[in-house]
């Protein structure tokens, strides 16, 4: 498997190792890949889609990204860090309600790191984010520049090889721990990092079963959105690549998109307790909440050596220091 060139950004590889002090308590070997070390300003699973989409960019004489995401998105920080990192400028239309949204986290980074930040309310941004970018486009066509759009999330065919290349990581890290993972755990907000490394399986005809918590919508959504993103990725493949085993496990989104429950703040603290590892709110602490909900509910007996994917957003954490008891 030959994929495209990338621009390197991310500090790879991440680490694997075993949880166990979890494992032990669910009878199970529990790993966990840290994509949370990725980088610090870079943290997380978006530079390595990053890596390629703005490899793109650089190909095509751009010299500014456009993209989108919640006020608190880890994809809007990581792009706009990279682009720094590459000399391009970049701009950010975020979801939010103006000037009653916390102004740590990742927001407050995208204003250190100089990004153009444009802020809509929900309902306009979920209705014409696209439409919004084009425009934003156009303005600094006006000006001038060569702007590249990245998709929310940079899920899309040529980002989530990021993930094609992340799985590949996995089964080199595989080799010289001696363990094969047969399930592997990822958060699903995008669907991006699914979709890699639902590809990376099937390229590489493993029987591993990859596993994904939606943190926002539903299943139904989500297998389109994800058999979306894996046909536009096919382009780069001459093995066509099936999209029958995908799985997403329902029920664990909770009040919705970055709304936390006390249960899943639990679950966070107990972990940091236990490990000495901090997952976030949005994304890692609800697909981890949901993980130990279904080892206890007997989903996973058949797997033994199962892999959570740390996929970042500690900066997500901050602003919601005071709901946690
Ligand atoms: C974006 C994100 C995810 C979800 O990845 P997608 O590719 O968008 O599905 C998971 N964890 C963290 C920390 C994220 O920022």
């Amino acid at each position: 498997m030959q994929l495209p060139e990338k621009v390197e950004l991310a500090f790879l590889p991440t680490p694997i190792y075993k949880l166990e002090k979890l494992s032990k308590q669910f009878q199970k070997n529990i790993y966990i890949k840290r994509d949370d070390l990725t980088g610090i300003e870079t943290s997380g699973n978006k530079i390595r889609k990053l890596e390629y989409s703005l490899r793109e960019a650089f190909e095509q004489g751009c010299d500014l990204v456009i993209t989108c995401g919640g006020m608190q998105s880890n994809h809007a920080r990581a792009t706009a860090y990279a682009a720094a990192k590459l000399s391009m400028k970049s701009c950010l239309l975020l979801r939010g309600n103006g000037s009653s949204e916390p102004v740590e986290g990742n927001y407050f980074l995208d204003r250190l790191v100089g990004a153009d930040i444009v802020i809509k309310e929900p309902e306009i941004f979920n209705r014409d984010k696209d439409k919004i970018m084009l425009k934003l486009k156009t303005a600094y066509e006006a000006k001038g520049y060569k702007p590249y759009i990245i998709p929310m999330g940079a899920s899309n065919g040529i980002g989530t090889l990021g993930y094609v290349e992340a799985f590949t990581e996995i089964l080199k890290q595989e080799e010289a721990m001696k363990v094969e993972f047969d399930t592997i755990i990822d958060a699903v907000g995008s669907g991006g990092t699914y979709a890699g490394l639902y590809i990376g399986n099937e390229l590489n005809r493993t029987k591993k079963q990859i596993i994904g918590f939606n943190i926002c919508d539903d299943k139904e959504y989500f297998i389109k959105e994800i058999t979306k993103i894996i046909k536009e990725a096919q382009v780069y493949f001459d093995q066509e690549i099936k999209t029958e085993r995908i799985k997403i496990i329902d029920g664990y989104v909770g009040q919705g998109y970055a709304l936390s429950r006390s249960e899943e703040l639990d679950a966070i603290a107990s972990l940091a307790k236990l490990e000495a590892v901090v997952l976030d709110p949005v994304y890692t602490g609800k697909a981890y909440y949901g993980l130990i909900n279904e080892l206890e509910k007997g989903t996973f007996v058949d797997s033994e050596n199962i892999l959570f994917m740390h996929t970042g957003g500690i900066f997500g954490l901050f602003p919601k220091q005071s709901q946690f008891k």
